[in-house]
């Protein structure tokens, strides 16, 4: 069982808005090697703002309804988005799908990124600004319509990300989201190493490739795409506005989702493992 230094480090932790859920967490954080972030939601504020859509108002309809029953950040801003269109209209006895790190489904309805829709055929030409998200509503082998949407890094995130690479950890960014989206974010935070483009599985996977390589592994979200690589790092770190799967499946909740508290929690480590040491 954790020692008394290890408890008064998690005490202390817990007052600054950092939850160990055991000794084991805060003893091997200042032990990282490597740092997977996610973006959207953990470096982000997964705040996402609509810039533009196209889609028949029916269909409108139905995808609000869906993105109703998904908590990811994108399906918050379109349910948001759009108070005055009315669902009375939409079938609810026919079951809505979550697809982790790709969309949501119900029928033959499907809504998320895009590529998830390459066989479709494609209608639109919307040119998105660099760094906006865009997702597609499709309907048998059509895309039937999008969203484009905009996101905002967070302020501290910055500063958190210096601080870990100064003490020698190595912060790489691993999203579901695109490749300009995740250049943009990596070079604006000063992350090397960015994965656009990765499914649950890929994160997972990254994960395991650098356990199996001796290095002790951090990963930090607030998704249920994030749930098996939060499960399987060393240190599971989950935003406290994360979904409730990504935050069982981690070992330390950033209470508040400031970034800077975790580097604190690790300095804390660090000091904790000079005295036990
Ligand atoms: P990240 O890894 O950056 O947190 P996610 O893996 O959560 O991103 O999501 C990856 C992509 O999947 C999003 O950029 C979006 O295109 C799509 N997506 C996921 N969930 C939804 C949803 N509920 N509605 C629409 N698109 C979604
Ligand atoms: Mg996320």
């Amino acid at each position: 069982s954790a020692t008394p230094a290890t408890l008064s480090a998690i005490s202390n932790g817990a007052n600054n808005g950092v939850l160990f859920k055991g000794g084991a967490a805060m003893e091997a954080l200042s032990t990282m090697d490597i740092l997977f972030s996610d973006k959207t939601g953990t470096l982000t504020k997964g705040e996402f703002e609509v810039i533009n859509y196209q889609i028949e108002e029916d269909y409108l309809a139905e995808v609000i309804y869906m993105e109703q029953q998904s908590s990811h950040p994108i399906a918050e801003a379109i349910t948001h988005s759009f108070p005055e269109v009315d669902l009375s209209n939409v079938n609810m006895t026919e079951p809505v799908e979550e697809v982790a790190g790709t969309g949501v489904k119900k029928g033959s309805l499907i809504v998320g990124k895009p590529s998830y829709f390459e066989n479709y055929a494609n209608p639109n030409n919307y040119q998105p600004d660099d760094g906006e998200t865009v997702i597609f509503v499709g309907k048998d082998n059509t895309i039937i319509g999008y969203f484009s949407l905009a996101d905002q890094i967070r302020q501290e995130a910055k500063r958190a990300v210096t601080n870990f690479k100064n003490s020698g950890v190595d912060v790489q960014l691993i999203t579901g989201d695109n490749e300009k989206t995740a250049k943009i974010v990596a070079n604006e935070l000063g992350i090397e190493h960015y994965h656009a483009n990765c499914l649950p599985e890929d994160k997972i996977n990254f994960v395991i490739d650098y356990q199996s390589n001796d290095q002790v592994v951090g990963m930090i979200g607030d998704g249920i795409n994030d749930a098996p690589a939060l499960a399987n790092a060393e240190i599971g770190i989950a935003m406290g506005s994360g979904s409730s799967v990504a935050m069982e499946s981690a070992d330390v909740v950033i209470v508040k989702n400031d970034l800077n508290k975790l580097y604190y929690s690790y300095e804390l480590s660090n000091r904790l493992n000079r005295i036990i040491k």
